[in-house]
This record gives structure tokens, sequence and C-alpha cells, in this order.
């Protein structure tokens, strides 16, 4: 059946971006990645440290940058993700598409209304508040498909310096909503998942020092 999008099956052997490439040669059409493409809890590459990433970036390694940003877009788009059934999302690291490099994209806007929206290589986090913020409702991950409730402290401020894709060194300072957004997905480069820090014999234990984000 003619399908004008190509879904990309990157567990079967070839890397992502071989199925990217060759995709593209073939058809001329270029591909983008749905919910099969992301990998789950329990597959190996959500447990590593990813590799940095040399720069400037490659064009392969920006590549997997705006394919990762194309998801979390349409994924936010309500028609697009019901048609390809997209998870909404407002992040995604390149680890969770079985590519272990540190690469992630994030697209949302905070709660003042201002948006974020960044393709980044190697982020760091460089410096942190002492002060802790978690979200009221609790993380979720496309990586895990069930719902783990519990309060995952994080840093309510960070810095984060990371490289665009011209190799430019970006700094970003981030408070509340977006800091946790970064740092759920610079998580994601060293192996760690949401949940690794909720509470477990409390997960609603208050946190000390912490402001409570959202509702
Ligand atoms: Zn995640």
């Amino acid at each position: 059946m003619y399908s004008k999008t190509i879904r990309l099956h990157s567990q079967t052997g070839k890397t992502l971006l071989d199925y990217i490439t060759l995709k593209m040669r073939l058809t001329g059409v270029k591909p983008m990645i749905t919910m099969k493409d992301i990998i789950r809890d329990g597959h190996p590459t959500l447990r590593k440290v990813a590799k940095e990433v040399p720069l400037p970036p490659s064009k392969e390694d920006i590549e997997t940058g705006k394919l990762l940003m194309e998801y979390v877009q349409n994924s936010q788009n309500e028609e697009i993700a019901a048609r390809y059934g997209l998870r909404p999302g407002v992040g995604l690291a390149a680890p969770q598409i079985n590519v272990s490099k540190r690469i992630i994209a994030v697209h949302f806007e905070d709660y003042s209304g201002k948006t974020y929206s960044h393709i980044l290589f190697n982020p760091k986090i460089i410096s942190h508040s002492v002060e802790k913020a978690y979200l009221v409702s609790g993380e979720g991950c496309l990586s895990v498909d069930e719902d783990i409730p519990g309060y995952v402290p994080r840093y309510a401020r960070i810095t984060v310096e990371a490289y665009d894709e011209e190799g430019k060194k970006l700094r970003l300072r981030l408070k509340e909503y977006a800091a946790i957004v970064f740092q759920h997905e610079i998580d994601h480069l060293n192996g760690i998942l949401f949940y690794d820090h909720i509470d477990k014999e409390n997960p609603f234990k208050p946190i000390d020092n912490a402001i409570p984000v959202g509702q």
C-alpha cells in the first residue's frame, strides 16, 4: 500500500541512520520517527552512558537531532499525533531511538508561556541550585509505557552548556519546569530513567527545600 510516510525499524540490526539514508535514496521521501522506533524500558541502550558527539556535529548527528525534534513537534500536533499514534512528548533523547549519542531535542512552553525549542549536542549541567523542584503530577517518559506515580526531585535551577548544530557553544539558564524537562532528557544520556529518583518506600514523601511545579 502506498504510504507517504515511511516507518523506521531501528531494532533490526542496521542503524537508524542506515535506514534513513537508504529510504531517502530509494524514495526521495524523508522518513519520520513513530512510537515503533522508540525503545522501551528494559532495552539495554536506555541504561548506557551515551557517547559524546564530535564537534562540529556531523551531518548524521545533525540528522538524528532533527528526527528527534520532528517527533516531539509532530507529537504535539493533535492531527498528526492521532494519525500516527504518537504519544505526546516535550523532549526526546537519542538513546531513546537506540542511538547512544549525547543528542537531545526539546520543544515546549513553560508555565509563563516562554517557548524552548532546542536541538542540543553534548549538553551538560555546569551548575545548579541547592533548592529542588518537582512536578506535582509526577513525570512520564516515552520509553516507559506504564504510569509510575511519585515525586521526582530535580534541581530548581540549572545552567546547561551545550553545542548547536554549527558547533557553537550555548549556555542556557533554566528554572523550574524548563529545568525539570532538561534534567529528564540529560538523564537519558547517562542511562538514568525518571523513576530511579522516586522514593521506593514512599513515592509522595515531601521533598525538603523543594518548589512544587504545576498541579
Ligand atoms: Zn524520558
